[in-house]
């Protein structure tokens, strides 16, 4: 079944603690943060501290997303947030597998992220040692992008990719009520969401969200 992940930086930063109560009201399992450094992605957001310290805040699963640059630096720290699902950008490092097997070693959920242009087949040799693909439908850490349609292609090449084999398909980037819809029937299990739901009406955008992939 497909869920919505509501991602952190699309909530008010004002009211985060009331953000916090009210995805937790709505039975949220998993909360999307993305880890943004400045250099990787030109946005700067969330670092290891502050991802700890919302961590202690909420019952609900962290989906931590670095967007960053040498991210075998940061490993540990963002280990040590106690976020359950890490996942690292294929295209940021060399080291890749490295930061895999650190974050299955920790007893944490391992993904690998790819930016558009980077196609599904790199993770070939990869594939036994991730829980999660997730899939960037904008370019990263640049949230005022629209969707784009390749994508689904992508979905769809990437579940035939997967096989039977446990691994969960994650999407990121300009979703909104419809493309939440198209990329469930795509094959996506985890549907990040920012704006379309941290907007004028929260609870009812998140229903809609929800209902679009029943
Ligand atoms: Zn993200």
């Amino acid at each position: 079944m497909a869920q919505i992940l509501p991602s952190v930086f699309g909530a008010n930063i004002l009211h985060l603690q009331d953000e916090i109560n009210f995805l937790e009201t709505e039975n949220t399992e998993i909360l999307h943060v993305d880890l943004m450094d400045g250099t990787y992605v030109n946005n700067i957001a969330f670092g290891p501290n502050q991802i700890a310290a919302l961590k202690k805040a909420s019952v609900m699963t962290f989906d931590v997303h670095m967007m960053l640059a040498n991210p075998e630096k940061h490993i540990d720290d963002v280990i040590k947030t106690g976020a359950e699902m890490i996942s690292v950008h294929y295209e940021s490092t060399p080291h890749v597998h490295y930061i895999l097997q650190k974050i299955k070693k920790a007893g944490r959920k391992a993904g690998v992220v790819l930016n558009p242009g980077t196609p599904e087949n790199v993770l070939q040799y990869l594939l036994d040692d991730i829980d999660y693909i997730l899939i960037m439908t904008i370019n990263p850490g640049r949230p005022d992008q629209t969707f784009i349609e390749k994508s689904l292609e992508k979905i769809k090449n990437t579940k035939k990719m997967i096989s039977d084999r446990n691994i969960q398909i994650e999407v990121d980037g300009g979703v909104n009520i419809d493309i939440a819809k198209k990329v469930k029937e795509a094959g996506a299990d985890l549907i990040v969401v920012g704006g379309a739901l941290f907007n004028a009406n929260p609870k009812a955008s998140y229903q809609a969200l929800k209902n679009a992939i029943q």
